[in-house]
């Protein structure tokens, strides 16, 4: 008899693996006898891992399973990432056969458990004048989005709501902000946000975080949001239809109008390639895995530009667009993504092939400090997606540039990634402002700092009183607002007060403006010229050796 292995995702939400688990166990017990065995695992994340799963069946005397895609509807995870990971497990346990199920939607069984998910958020308000908005988790492949879509159409017919708007939280329009905007202007007065999510997790977190923003800034509007569809034995029962219409060899999965198949606009370089997995923390085998030991994390660069699924993290240098490295130009012409800082030279996303998705890092839709784990997620979400990604920065990325924030959270999905130094402001606004930071004779040493958290701040970890006493050149980034009390630290501490300071705006940009002053005059200088940020304030004696 076969056996059922349910593979998940995995999630960095515990709640959501103990509910994936809760799901296999009432799998388990729904089954009766009719299924041999029932296993589950994740291919990334979470434990058990896939591999357990299908090694736990194999002992058990297993040789021939159904492997069922815990998702709601087909796309990356389904079509690509889960069959690579199963790939892999027959490649390691010689006669193992599978077969293959469907996603899980869309399916009458899921609508009416959406439904009653809704019902339970009105708790008794009238549907007729009750919109809802519908959350899915989000595509790069518009066929998936295009599920939820019909999924929202389905969730509407005959069911009495005043109508159903579809939404994503991630990679795809309208965000969550946006549906609800959208609905506001249709005239609703009371929104049910229902995510189209198995279980808890990060995005299903950040749908309640903005639905409750929403709500906070329109108090005229009743924004309620309902229960994901959880471990429940509709669920359950469908994972068991599924089960039978695989061993039917049923797999009907919807993929008549995948970007993989059909030419879309704005999607021709995915037509006829095949939908590219990534490798998976689960794996123990591969060559990735060694380098992550070698190589801390990241990996060397084997040639020029990347392979799909890889993010290079790139310095793109201070602004103009030909002071990037050769390799950092390069990474970028093999992009399908680019991720953009405010600071990266604006002149290289000018330059970039049509149908390049530009991504602008400070417009990603986010909550409160939400922002870098916003982009961390844009990254890991294209790379997963099988794209080749580009985190453009200005300057050098582990320069002041939270670089290592973003290969740390790569890392930890399973996304490889390649570091691509910069040429770093810090040494390039001196020198494009005729200033070498070092001089034999004159400074044999140079400090870099940064000037966020002015001195005495309780979350500095800037030693101002060695700094005041140093001799050296001390290169200032991010003090444009602190530089006045940092230069009276400065002082107290022993720099003499006509110490020369350069002071860069905008170094390299067509409207770099410079100027030098004395150390106790600098704060009031700034303030005077409006200087604005980007700027870099140079101390010490090499800043007289300027032409
Ligand atoms: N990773 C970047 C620094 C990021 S911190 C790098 O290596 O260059 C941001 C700070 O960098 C700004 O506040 C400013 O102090 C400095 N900066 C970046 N680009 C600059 C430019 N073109 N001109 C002057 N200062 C710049």
């Amino acid at each position: 008899m076969t056996a059922l292995v349910i593979v998940g995702h995995g999630t960095r939400s515990a709640a959501g693996v103990d509910q994936f688990a809760a799901l296999v166990d009432r799998v388990r017990r729904r089954a009766g006898g009719s299924v041999g065995d029932v296993g589950g695992g994740f291919i990334e994340l979470s434990r058990p891992p896939l591999t357990d799963a299908v090694t736990a069946l194999v002992e058990r005397g297993h040789r021939s399973l159904v492997a069922l895609p815990l998702v709601l509807t087909a796309a990356g995870h389904g079509k690509g990432d889960i069959p690579a990971a199963m790939a892999r497990e027959q490649a390691r346990h010689p006669g193992l056969t599978y077969r293959y199920g469907r996603p899980l939607g869309p399916h009458p069984l899921l609508h009416t458990a959406l439904e009653a998910r809704i019902d339970a958020a009105l708790a008794g308000a009238d549907r007729a004048d009750t919109w809802v908005a519908l959350i899915g988790r989000g595509s790069t492949d518009p066929d998936a989005n295009a599920e939820v879509a019909k999924v929202a159409r389905l969730l509407w017919e005959g069911r009495g709501y005043a109508g159903v708007e579809p939404g994503f939280v991630s990679l795809a329009e309208p965000s969550v902000p946006a549906v609800l905007a959208r609905l506001r202007r249709l005239g609703a007065r009371r929104i049910v946000v229902a995510p189209y999510f198995l279980f808890a997790g990060v995005l299903p977190d950040r749908i309640v975080a903005q639905s409750q923003a929403f709500a906070a800034e329109h108090p005229d509007l009743d924004v309620r949001v309902a229960d994901l569809i959880g471990d429940c034995d509709a669920l359950a029962d469908l994972v068991l239809e599924r089960h039978v219409e695989a061993l039917r060899g049923d797999i009907r999965m919807n993929c008549d109008t995948c970007a993989y198949r059909v030419l879309m606009p704005g999607f021709a370089d995915k037509v006829g390639r095949p939908q590219t997995p990534h490798d998976h923390p689960d794996d123990p085998v591969g060559g990735h895995h060694h380098h992550h030991h070698h190589d801390g994390g990241h990996h060397r660069h084997h040639g020029p530009g990347l392979r799909p699924g890889q993010v290079a993290v790139v310095g793109g240098g201070p602004g103009p667009d030909d002071l990037i490295t050769v390799r950092g130009k390069a990474m970028l012409d093999s992009a399908d993504v680019v991720v953009a800082d405010r600071l990266a030279p604006p002149g290289l996303l000018a330059g970039l092939r049509s149908g390049v998705l530009v991504i602008d890092a400070a417009k990603v839709p986010r909550g409160p400090s939400m922002a870098q784990d916003a982009i961390n997620d844009a990254l890991v979400d294209h790379a997963r997606a099988g794209k080749r990604v580009v985190r453009l920065k200005g300057g050098d990325p582990y320069v002041f540039g939270r670089g290592h924030e973003e290969v740390q959270a790569c890392a930890a999905a399973g996304v490889e990634t390649v570091l691509v130094p910069g040429v770093s402001s810090a040494l390039a606004a001196p020198a494009l402002a005729g200033v070498p930071v070092t001089h034999r004779g004159v400074a044999h040493d140079l400090t870099v700092v940064s000037g966020h958290l002015p001195p005495g701040h309780p979350q500095s970890l800037v030693d101002w009183v060695a700094l005041g006493r140093a001799r050296g050149t001390l290169v200032l980034l991010m003090a444009v607002d602190t530089i006045a009390k940092i230069a009276a630290a400065l002082v107290e501490h022993g720099r003499a007060p006509d110490t020369h300071v350069l002071l860069v705006q905008d170094a390299g940009h067509p409207g770099q403006r410079t100027w030098v002053s004395r150390l106790d005059e600098v704060g009031d200088l700034t303030t005077r010229e409006d200087v604005r940020p980007p700027a870099i304030f140079v101390l010490g004696p090499v800043v007289a050796l300027r032409g």
